[in-house]
């Protein structure tokens, strides 16, 4: 079996703690060692990858792939292609979503939970395609369509099916997304002002359809996601199991409570980079009045609610709707920055959330999310160390080497046998 062993390098490995020197051995798609300090493993038939002749000659760091915990993959913007629409004839939009999945892989992430799809299957094709080697791109949780009652948020429904109210055609839905293998169901449990004025103040849903979804969810064996601003959403979405709770930027202290009963079982992603993105929008895009005032009012709600929750210690991850003309997919790392600069998270806590609970909300704690023996290999050789520098996983050129799986997405330029 191939065997590749990093030397001279630090590492990052995902658990908070400092980078420290050392060494790491990959053979097939797992990790077979990691010694630190002086230590040395074994170079027998190894190739050799040097941090030493890597990169600037600031150092090189090895750490874990990033998750993005908010993946919108058949949003069609990406960093270096706007596409202003959102809903396009599907075979452009299918092969569109599998560029954007090896866009969000060339900037080192190497998986993605999905918070929605445009596609009804278009994730789970998506997903099997890259599971198989067959195309470049993150380990995939696949998710459903977004799903809300018809038309009732002025959301435009790219799909006539699937909306109908009632707790029979929730349970009919949910088992339906299991039918045909998805991982996590999106619902609307609010609105948005992005949608409609006011509109992260209505419900969705009423308390019978909600409960209906959890119990078929947990009969199916399928996850389920939602969007949540209103403080009554955050309460609905952990009263009835679900397990990814998005924005939660109204959640009052009863819902703050709840989420924090729940810390061990849920995980939560605020999307700051959305807001951040419309507030800090090119003028060319354009964007309404209102969307960019709807930002600054997430930023001021979350720049409170996400320091509450990390003090109660709930899990609360990068990942921010990425995917739109001013917020493109590519941008994903800057999340990350954001955890620091606004939330003040150390930019170890911030990586060890995009990395080792990253790894739990993929459902895969235990052999993803680390640098450690028997983990699998997904792992970024980095130019330099972001726990000094957080804004430099922006840069792809700083991303010397991009493996998933055991396998060379992007290869650093010396490799020594
Ligand atoms: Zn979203």
């Amino acid at each position: 079996m191939a065997r590749t062993l990093f030397t001279n390098i630090a590492i990052f490995d995902g658990t908070g703690r400092l980078p420290y020197r050392g060494e790491v051995a990959v053979e097939g798609n797992r990790i077979v060692g990691v010694a630190s300090g002086e230590a040395r493993l074994d170079r027998a038939g190894a190739a050799i990858v040097d941090g030493a002749t890597l990169g600037a000659g600031r150092g090189v760091t090895l750490m874990p792939g990033l998750v993005e915990a908010h993946a919108h993959l058949s949003w069609p913007s990406s960093v270096d292609r706007v596409i202003n629409a959102m809903s396009l004839p599907v075979e452009e939009h299918l092969l569109i979503t599998a560029r954007n999945a090896r866009v969000t892989l060339d900037h080192g992430f190497t998986s993605a939970y999905s918070a929605g799809s445009l596609g009804t299957r278009f994730e789970v094709a998506l997903r099997d395609e890259i599971a198989g080697g067959w195309l470049p791109g993150p380990r995939l949780k696949a998710s459903s369509i977004e799903r809300a009652p018809g038309n009732v948020f002025g959301v435009p429904q790219t799909h006539d099916e699937g909306h109908a109210r009632g707790a029979a055609a929730m349970r009919a839905y949910i088992k339906g997304c299991a039918d045909i293998g998805i991982d996590s169901v999106k619902l609307l449990l609010s609105g948005d002002d992005n949608f409609t004025p006011g509109g992260s103040q209505e419900l969705a849903y009423d308390e019978d359809e909600v409960a209906a979804a959890g119990a078929q969810a947990r009969e199916s064996g399928i996850w389920l996601a939602c969007h949540a601003q209103a403080a009554a959403a955050v309460k609905l979405g952990v009263r009835h199991g679900f397990r990814v709770l998005y924005h939660c930027s109204y959640a009052d202290d009863e819902a703050l409570d709840m989420l924090e009963a729940k810390k061990d079982e849920i995980f939560v992603a605020p999307a700051v980079g959305l807001a951040v993105a419309a507030i800090n929008a090119d003028p060319s895009f354009n964007l309404p009045k209102p969307l960019v005032e709807r930002g600054h009012k997430i930023l001021e709600l979350q720049s409170r609610l996400v320091p509450e929750l990390r003090r109660r210690g709930v899990r609360v991850l990068p990942g921010g709707d990425y995917g739109f003309p001013h917020n493109p997919i590519g941008r994903n790392a800057r999340d990350l920055a954001l955890f620091v600069d606004v939330f003040g998270y150390t930019p170890q806590e911030a990586l060890m959330s995009a990395t080792k609970w990253g790894g739990e909300i993929m459902g895969m704690g235990d052999e993803l999310g680390l640098v450690k023996e028997s983990y699998l290999a997904d792992l970024l050789l980095v130019d330099g160390d972001p726990t000094q520098d957080i804004t430099l996983l922006q840069d792809r050129a700083r991303l010397l080497m991009i493996m998933k799986d055991g396998a060379c997405h992007k290869a650093p330029m010396r490799v020594a046998a």
